[in-house]
């Protein structure tokens, strides 16, 4: 290779991953590298990037993620895809058109959809995952988006029932949860992702008419953290085998140099907060993610689109802090 032309490369990688990296989502209790241009968090992706340069290939990225709305009504409208999935997939589209901007063979993002990786634990139905894996392929299709590719469980595992599928996962790539369990204790990111779910579990299980005391709550929903966490990693490591050139998205906070970079689709306060576990609040002609409670809480009105729950939007009177 010409001299010029790894010039010009690593500018291009460079570019690309300042692109990305604006967006990214760190653990707000630790000293994060606020600076997009974080020598040891581009070390860890740069490689991959350059590699699908030199070959004049699309730069793939593989982002597990869309896994089904969360089950509990405080937080979200119904188990169906809207417009918080809508605005996410949509900004996903963008990135990808962006970087085709400055880089023509462009950018692809594998949705990997983990729903049904874990819906038996976190207490979504079978139906209701897919019920939202069809509803993200009609906000595919209308977005008429080329760059974003889903790609599933059923895809891995075609001819399986849901049962065998997850068990066939389990085998062939999971971890013993005594390892899971020393790695939490250790601390780090394993321990916030631990600290994280648990959250989101408990959050979820907690309903008017619990029989389960707040304590034995939460006793079990730590279990079931340490139940997901295995699940997706068991994902993850599938992920790595079909697609091991791809650069690693997450939508939890990463931390400096992390072998995946956590980004934000959508504005929000929390850090944790997905589509999925939100509704989106359309206000000033922009959209956030919040908890639906909260949304009420504040007077947002729903929006309704083609007879379904959409949205909200919240009419701000100039002065109000939000
Ligand atoms: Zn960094």
């Amino acid at each position: 290779m010409i001299a010029d032309q790894a010039t010009s490369h690593s500018h291009l990688t460079t570019e690309v991953l300042d692109l990305v990296l604006q967006y990214r989502r760190s653990p707000a209790e630790t000293e994060s590298c606020a600076n997009s241009r974080c020598e040891e968090c581009a070390s860890q992706h740069a490689d991959r990037i350059a590699h699908a340069i030199e070959q004049r290939e699309p730069i793939i990225f593989v982002l597990p993620a869309f896994p089904g709305k969360s089950p509990n009504p405080a937080k979200v409208l119904g188990p169906h895809a809207d417009m918080a999935e809508r605005q996410s997939l949509a900004f996903l589209d963008s990135l990808c058109q962006r970087i085709g901007r400055i880089y023509a063979p462009g950018a692809k993002i594998v949705l990997c959809s983990d729903g049904r990786v874990f819906n038996d634990v976190v207490g979504i139905t079978e139906e209701n995952i897919t019920l939202y894996q069809q509803d993200l392929l009609t906000i595919l299709e209308e977005l008429e988006s080329d760059a974003l590719i889903p790609f599933n469980l059923d895809n891995a595992f075609a001819g399986s029932s849901y049962g065998q599928m997850r068990a066939r996962l389990m085998e062939g790539y999971s971890e013993a949860l005594e390892t899971i369990q020393a790695s939490v204790r250790a601390g780090g990111d394993a321990h916030r992702l631990y600290c994280g779910l648990t959250r989101f579990l408990l959050e979820d299980a907690t309903r008017p008419g619990m029989a389960l005391s707040r304590t034995a709550l939460q006793k079990e929903c730590r279990r079931r953290a340490y139940e997901v966490i295995q699940r997706s990693q068991a994902w993850d490591r599938l992920l790595a085998e079909y697609f091991p050139r791809a650069v690693r998205l997450s939508i939890h906070p990463q931390v400096c140099g992390s072998r995946k970079i956590g980004i934000h689709l959508m504005d929000t306060q929390d850090a944790w907060l997905t589509a999925w576990h939100s509704v989106a609040v359309e206000i000033d002609g922009r959209f956030r993610l919040m908890k639906r409670a909260e949304a009420e809480s504040l007077g947002a009105a729903l929006i309704y689109q083609e007879g379904r729950p959409s949205h909200y939007k919240l009419e701000v009177r100039h002065g109000d802090a939000l």
